[in-house]
């Protein structure tokens, strides 16, 4: 079903060869896809070289496994022998090799945190680290010692010194209906700041609190309605999420606290959590992309913040793959199409099918009704980046145009600064332009909006502007309103084309502040 790639594919500038967050890929042998990973840890063969046996690991122990075909890697407290691995490793041996023999847990969380390494390594698990016996008062010094062994109560409080007050919650009831109060001490507090699911017997509320994540994680004493609200106090910064009740009785108690309640986390340390949502609706956008809607379950309260984005994560050959996607709405101003579903239980993605892709393909083979593991959002991208605004460009190539869409339905309807939108969006041909009708129309419905296509492998025929990125195309393009109004130019696409772009606008005397690169 999958094809390998082929030892010239792809071509040497392509896309292709980077993966998300800006690690280079390398090209892999023949027969050494992800998929013929999956295939080898599913072969029944000894990955570890330990028959099945899972070991304690001293931290001397790991320091002997440092080369190339005795490769030992702990992450986050756990050793894998990634020697088997090398040869199927998208970012090559060489990366791999950094991590020889030492904890790892810092250098991936720098560049791949989200991937699922636990289930594309299981078979390769040589066991823990051994705990030490003692735990040093200092939490710096622990660190260095172990990145990733650490009680997680103990970075909790050191790190939570450092950031934002800790919020706190409180609860009461009447008859039918339990309140959860969360006292954020924040008054930028917004709907999309608060994410909460019941599931099972779990009941889990997490807050965002600048790069913080305040966490209500409790299993609920009694039973529960499938549906809640919540709500926010915003100048007071108290969000309030009032539960229904299944029977009418008093509750002595919310409940069980679960691993992490009522703590606040750097939100990096706080792991992704998925639910599972079910495919609605599945329509062709282009020959290539399609528009995927999701139905979140009836338990779960989730906004995804403008240009953000989320983590699907799919079983492929018993193995969890995860890949980023950018939610958008369901068109581009919502004027084009009445909304036939309410927006906060539905979530849309336009993504392209890569045939000879790991993930996608698998994607596109979904049946209506079948479901998806989808987690909760994650960017660095602020609204307050928009205020005062007067000039908005946005620079897109291929799928890049995903983040564009959020941001061009909330700058033009939001921003009351906002004087010119100038969207130049690069593709290889028209067939790949997403939207092209919607986007004119927009264009030809709002005066303050304008758009470019520029094409790298026009036909012949087409007589707009042509080419890769570059500093002729972009100076032109990139002409303020008046000489010192405010803008934001905000980039994305393939790294090389996000990379150059961003180089370009530099050398244009763009500063950092007037740009914003959307990567993993
Ligand atoms: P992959 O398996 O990654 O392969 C893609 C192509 O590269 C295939 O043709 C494959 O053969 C080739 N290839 C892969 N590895 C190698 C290698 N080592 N050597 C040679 N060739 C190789 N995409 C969207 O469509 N929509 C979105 O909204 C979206 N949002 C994103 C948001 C973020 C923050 C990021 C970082 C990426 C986003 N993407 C989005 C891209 C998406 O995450 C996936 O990378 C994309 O869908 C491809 O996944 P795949 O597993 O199908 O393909
Ligand atoms: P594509 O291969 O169809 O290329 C689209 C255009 O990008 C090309 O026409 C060209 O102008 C430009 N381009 C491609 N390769 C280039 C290079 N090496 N140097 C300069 N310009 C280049 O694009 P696609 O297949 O739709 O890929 C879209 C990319 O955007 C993916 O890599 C995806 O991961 C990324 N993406 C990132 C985010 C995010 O970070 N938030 C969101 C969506 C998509």
């Amino acid at each position: 079903m999958l094809n390998v790639p082929s030892q010239s594919f792809p071509a040497p500038s392509s896309q292709q060869r980077v993966a998300s967050g800006g690690r280079s890929k390398v090209p892999l042998k023949q027969g050494r896809s992800l998929m013929d990973w999956i295939r080898l840890t599913k072969s029944g063969k000894d990955l570890t070289g330990l028959k099945g046996r899972l070991i304690e690991v001293t931290e001397e122990e790991l320091k002997k496994h440092s080369k190339k075909d005795d490769c030992w890697i702990c992450i986050r407290g756990f050793v894998y022998n990634v020697s088997p691995y090398m040869e199927y490793h998208p970012g090559g041996e060489d990366e791999l090799m950094r991590a020889a023999g030492s904890d790892g847990t810092d250098l991936f969380d720098q560049v791949h945190r989200w991937v699922n390494y636990e289930s594309m390594l299981k078979e390769c698990l040589v066991g823990r680290m051994a705990v030490k016996p003692a735990i040093p008062k200092d939490y710096h010094e622990e660190k260095k010692v172990l990145n990733g062994m650490l009680p997680k109560s103990q970075v909790t409080d050191a790190l939570a010194k450092e950031g934002p007050s800790s919020p706190s919650y409180d609860w009461f009831q009447t008859d039918s209906l339990v309140t959860i109060v969360i006292y954020t001490k924040q008054k930028d507090i917004t709907l999309d700041s608060v994410i909460v699911d019941h599931q099972d017997d779990s009941f889990r509320a997490e807050t965002i609190i600048k790069d913080y994540s305040y966490l209500i994680d409790i299993e609920l004493s009694h039973e529960i309605q499938e549906d809640f609200s919540v709500r926010i106090v915003e100048n007071v910064g108290k969000i309030e999420i009032v539960l229904k009740k299944k029977e009418n009785t008093s509750w002595k108690c919310l409940g069980h606290p679960l691993e992490n309640h009522n703590s606040l986390i750097p939100k990096k340390d706080a792991g992704l959590y998925y639910r599972q949502c079910q495919l609605i609706s599945k329509e062709d956008v282009t020959h290539d992309t399609r528009l995927f809607c999701f139905m979140l379950p009836p338990s779960t309260y989730l906004q995804v913040p403008i240009g953000q984005h989320v983590y699907l994560k799919l079983t492929i050959t018993d193995t969890e793959i995860v890949k980023p996607y950018t939610p958008i709405s369901d068109s581009l101003l919502s004027e084009f199409k009445e909304p036939v579903l309410p927006n906060n239980k539905y979530i849309y993605f336009l993504i392209k099918i890569y045939p000879a892709g790991l993930f996608t393909p698998e994607l596109d083979h979904l049946q209506i009704g079948d479901f998806v593991f989808i987690s909760n959002p994650e960017g660095n991208f602020k609204i307050s980046q928009f205020q005062e605004l007067e000039d908005l460009f946005l620079l897109a190539a291929g799928t890049g145009f995903t983040p564009m869409v959020k941001i061009l339905n909330y700058a033009l309807t939001n921003i009351p600064s906002l004087r010119k939108v100038k969207l130049m969006f690069f593709n290889k041909t028209e067939d790949d332009i997403i939207w092209r009708s919607q986007l004119e129309k927009l264009a030809f419905k709002d005066k303050r909006f304008d758009v470019e296509f520029v094409l790298s492998a026009p036909i012949s025929e087409w007589n707009g502007k042509q080419g890769h990125i570059s500093p002729a195309l972009l100076s032109e393009f990139l002409k303020r309103s008046s000489d010192k109004s405010k803008v934001l130019i905000c980039i994305c696409g393939p790294m090389p084309f996000t990379e150059q772009g961003i180089k370009l606008l530099h050398d244009l005397n763009f500063s950092k502040d007037e740009m914003h690169s959307f990567t993993a």
